[in-house]
């Protein structure tokens, strides 16, 4: 195989790549320079139909699926997660093309996704319930049984990881999946659905559906036969996903969503390498990330000098094309993020917040957005309340630990918070008191396959990763047997 063909561009139903019935496409572009690669099936009403009739087939008793050993479950995920290592430097060139993040990271998004599938292909044969000893001449026991057609839906900051985060405990429990990928990043789930094939997953366990949230994504959430949505995206569209559940079948969701994460940084850090947990957590793959540390929260007597530090380091980033080695910031996904950016700039400067570098567009083609950085930004400014999902730092000064407590949990949102300190009892403190579904001391976005990621508040609900991830995927069957008294 050559390196970086696009290989698939239509619907992936029941392990075969089909047209959309409709006959329709829709083009998929490169942000790096804003021109169209691939013109892809556009799933509509009647594609996830048949999709998730595949699916369906597929869970029926006494397929190839139910009957199969969870261990040869766990076999499975692992070859999977073997061809994903055989193809990596394929995905993860498609992935830089379509997406913009770096080929590196691009590279390390690919093997940590692996990983995750090894985590879950271990954990295949190891989900069971419990014997319980109840009251009166009786006995039970509980199962833990796959809940069926499972809707995946996912964003398009990483494209595979999101795809993986889904799939890994989907399939792990037994249950059958339609998956939907961003209108903007279709062609990674495509190599990905082909690799299942590859793999020997049976025919309508995987099937991937290209399209449009408001066609393909509705039909899916709205679909009687479907038993749980799994979605990661805009807070906007996690209270569309709940109502489509309340106006169906009811079918269960996970829903993880935005934030506007804080990242706390004592005056007793080593300066230097608290600037470069707080530049990392929100320059990541280019500000483009759920969890990105979005609020800086400095202590006065280090205000000014991590500022000046924190600016020198935003200013050393190289941004330009995601494929040479020395770049270190891509383009955006594309213009209407670009746009949404540079608005959010712009409220930033007009607010009174200091704009200490950045700010801008790079070039004229593709979506590229200088790396920013604000100092003495406020608690009511935009730039710190709305999630920019960009390359911009706000920098907030505060005094004590029960105000920036305080202050961090002043969001409607809740998915993660980082505090950066050499006092244990401050650290603890924060992170007991600190509203979030992940919290980091000295560090930030450490995401492992063994641990549990998700939000409070409107941030969502349900957790991607670790065992607990599971629970979203199975059902709880108990089983009484009446005894001789
Ligand atoms: P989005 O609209 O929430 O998209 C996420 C996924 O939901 C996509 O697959 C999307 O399909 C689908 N979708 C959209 N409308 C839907 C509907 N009515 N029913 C079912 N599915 C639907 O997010 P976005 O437009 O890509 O980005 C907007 C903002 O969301 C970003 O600026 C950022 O603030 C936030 N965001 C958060 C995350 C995260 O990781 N939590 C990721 C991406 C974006 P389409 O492909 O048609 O859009
Ligand atoms: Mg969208």
């Amino acid at each position: 195989m050559e390196t970086g063909q696009i290989r698939y561009n239509k619907l992936f139903i029941n392990n075969e790549f089909v047209e959309a019935a409709s006959k329709q496409q829709f083009p998929v572009f490169n942000p790096s320079t804003g021109l169209k690669i691939a013109d892809v099936a556009e799933a509509d009403e009647v594609d996830v139909d048949v999709a998730v009739a595949a699916a369906k087939a597929a869970f029926s008793r006494g397929s190839p699926w139910r009957k199969m050993d969870a261990s040869a479950r766990g076999k499975l995920l692992n070859k999977l997660a073997d061809l994903m290592e055989r193809d990596i430097k394929n995905l993860a060139y498609l992935e830089t093309l379509n997406n913009g993040k770096t080929y590196k990271d691009s590279m390390a998004d690919v093997q940590a996704s692996a990983d995750i599938f090894r985590y879950y292909a271990g954990f295949c044969d190891k989900i069971h319930g419990d014997t319980i000893p109840i009251d009166g001449s009786a006995i039970s026991f509980t199962t833990k049984e796959p809940i069926g057609v499972v809707a995946q839906i996912i964003p398009w900051n990483y494209p595979i990881a999101m795809l993986t985060w889904k799939w890994g405990p989907a399939l792990c429990t037994g249950c059958t999946v339609v998956l939907k990928p961003a209108e903007q990043t279709p062609l990674t789930a495509l190599e990905m659905a082909w690799l299942t094939k590859e793999a020997g997953f049976p025919d309508g366990v995987v099937n991937v559906i290209p399209g449009y949230g408001p066609t393909a994504g509705a039909a899916l959430c709205l679909h009687d036969d479907v038993r749980k949505v799994a979605f990661t995206g805009s807070t906007e569209i996690g209270h569309k996903i709940l109502e489509y559940s309340a106006r169906s079948n009811l079918k269960k969701v996970s829903l993880e969503l935005g934030g506007k994460s804080p990242l706390v940084v004592f005056d007793d850090a080593d300066l230097d390498e608290a600037v470069e947990v707080a530049f990392n957590a929100i320059f990541a793959n280019h500000g483009q990330n759920c969890c990105a540390g979005s609020r800086t929260f400095v202590q006065s007597g280090i205000y000014e000098r991590f500022v000046r530090k924190a600016s020198e380091r935003a200013g050393q980033i190289k941004v330009g094309d995601p494929f040479d080695p020395n770049v270190t910031q891509g383009p955006q996904i594309d213009e209407p993020s670009l746009r949404k950016i540079l608005r959010l700039v712009d409220s930033g400067k007009k607010e009174g917040a200091k704009l200490e570098v950045g700010g801008v567009r790079v070039g004229e083609e593709g979506y590229f957005v200088a790396p920013t950085v604000f100092s003495e930004v406020t608690d009511g400014m935009r730039i710190a309340k709305e999630e920019i999902f960009g390359p911009v730092q706000s920098i907030l000064k505060f005094n004590t630990l029960e105000e920036v407590i305080e202050r961090a949990n002043g969001t409607t949102y809740g998915l993660a918070a980082g505090v950066i300190t050499k006092n244990v009892d401050n650290a603890l403190a924060f992170a007991r008191a600190v509203e979030a579904g992940s919290v980091w001391v000295n560090c930030y976005d450490y995401i492992t396959p063994q641990t549990p990621f998700g939000g409070f508040k409107k941030s969502g609900f349900g957790k991607d990763l670790g065992s607990e991830s599971l629970n979203d995927y199975l059902v709880t069957k108990t089983v009484t047997i009446k005894l001789p008294s």
